[in-house]
C-alpha cells in the first residue's frame, strides 16, 4: 500500500481536485474552457504541444487532457501519438476537441487511443458530464490495477508488485549512484506453528506480521511486499547497509513485540522472523540492468541467519 501513496507524499495540504490540461493555439478556445471548469478541477493551459508534453512529463502531470486538433507544428493527433508512446503517460484520458465546421476523421483520434470527441461549439453541461465520466472510469480502472498487485490474504502489495518496484529502484539507483537495499524476511518454523495451532491461525499470524512490517517504515520510499508463503521482501531505497540494519532490527523487534505465541517454536515461545540484508550500487558503466544479483546476496544472507539458528539478521 505504502508504495501508492509516494506521490507528493511530503505536501501537507494536498489539493485533491483532478488536473485538468487544456490545449489548444486559440487564446478565447482556452479562456472559456478554463472558465468552465474553474474551482472544480485544477486547470492548466498549454497554447502548444511542446508545452502541453512538458506538462504532461512533469512530476505532476495531468489526470486528462482536452486538446485541440488542428495546431502548428505538431498537432493534436502527433501530441496524441506522443502520450501513448510512453508508459508514464499512456494512461491519461485524452479528450479531442473539434469545430463541427472541421472535417475530421474520428476514427483515427480514437485508434491512437483518444477516449473521446467533444464539438465545439460547447454545451457547457454536456463538456463537464463527459470530462467527469472519463475521470471516474479511469479511477475505476485504477482501483482494479491496483488489486492486481495487491496480496488477497495480507492486503500488502504482492511478489510482482515487488518485481516492478525492484526493478524501478534499481534503475533509478543505477542513474542517481545512491545504494539500494533490500531484506528477504521469513518467518522462523511457521510449519511447525500451522502443525499447532491450524491453517486458519497461520494465517492470522501472517497478517499481523505483514501489517506490522508495513506499519514500521520511517521513510516515505520504504516498500514491503509478501515475497512467497510466509516470506517478505523490503526494498529500501537510497538507503546504506548501515541505516538498512537499523531499519531489519525495528522490523524484527516489532515482531518480537507483537509477542504472538508459539509454543512449539525451538527458538522463542513467541513467533519470529530472520532476516536477510544485501545493499548494493548498481554499476552504471556496466550496465548492471538486473537487480537479480542483490536479490540473491539477501536470499543467501536469510539462509545464514536461519543457519546460525533464527530469529537474527544476517547482512
Ligand atoms: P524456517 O524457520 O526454516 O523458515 O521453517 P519454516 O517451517 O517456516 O519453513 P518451511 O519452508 O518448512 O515451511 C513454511 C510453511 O509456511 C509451510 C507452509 O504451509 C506455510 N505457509 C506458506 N504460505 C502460507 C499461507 O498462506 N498460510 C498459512 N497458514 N501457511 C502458509
Ligand atoms: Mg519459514
Ligand atoms: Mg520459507
Amino acid at each position: 500500500m505504502n508504495d501508492f501513496k509516494r506521490r507528493g507524499n511530503n505536501i501537507t495540504h494536498q489539493d485533491k481536485r483532478a488536473k485538468l490540461l487544456i490545449v489548444d493555439d486559440n487564446k478565447q478556445n482556452i479562456e472559456m474552457l478554463m472558465e468552465l471548469f474553474r474551482g472544480e478541477y485544477k486547470t492548466v493551459a498549454a497554447r502548444n504541444a511542446q508545452r502541453a508534453l512538458k506538462v504532461a512529463f512533469s512530476d505532476t502531470p495531468p489526470d486528462i487532457i482536452l486538446t485541440d486538433i488542428l495546431m502548428p507544428e505538431i498537432d493534436g493527433y502527433e501530441f496524441c501519438a506522443k502520450l501513448k508512446e510512453n508508459p508514464r503517460t499512456r494512461q491519461i484520458p485524452i479528450i479531442f476537441v473539434t469545430a463541427v465546421s472541421e472535417v475530421m476523421d474520428e476514427s483515427r483520434g480514437f485508434a491512437l487511443g483518444a477516449v473521446d470527441y467533444i464539438t465545439k461549439p460547447f454545451h457547457p453541461p454536456m463538456v463537464k458530464a463527459r470530462v467527469q465520466l472519463h475521470l471516474n472510469l479511469r479511477r475505476k480502472q485504477e482501483l482494479l490495477e491496483n488489486f492486481a498487485f495487491i496480496d488477497a490474504l495480507t492486503e500488502i502489495p504482492n511478489r510482482r508488485r515487488f518485481d516492478e518496484v525492484m526493478e524501478r529502484e534499481w534503475h533509478r539507483a543505477a542513474r542517481t549512484g545512491y545504494p539500494v537495499s533490500l531484506m528477504i524476511i521469513d518467518i522462523d518454523h511457521f510449519k511447525l506453528y500451522n502443525d499447532n495451532y491450524g491453517h486458519g491461525r497461520g494465517d492470522d499470524c501472517l497478517r499481523s506480521v505483514a501489517g506490522t512490517m508495513a506499519r514500521s517504515f520511517r521513510r516515505a520510499g520504504d516498500f514491503v511486499a509478501r515475497y512467497g508463503g510466509e516470506e517478505f521482501a523490503v526494498v529500501l531505497p537510497d538507503t546504506p547497509a548501515l541505516q538498512a540494519k537499523d531499519t531489519a532490527h525495528n522490523i524484527l523487534d516489532a515482531v518480537d513485540a507483537l509477542a504472538i505465541p508459539h509454543e512449539t517454536s525451538p527458538v522463542a515461545p513467541h513467533v519470529t522472523i530472520s532476516i536477510g540484508i544485501a545493499t548494493m550500487t548498481p554499476d552504471v558503466e556496466k550496465r548492471d540492468q538486473d537487480p537479480g544479483r542483490l536479490i540473491d546476496k539477501a536470499d543467501k544472507k536469510l539462509y545464514e541467519a536461519k543457519s546460525r539458528g533464527r530469529h537474527t539478521i544476517a547482512d
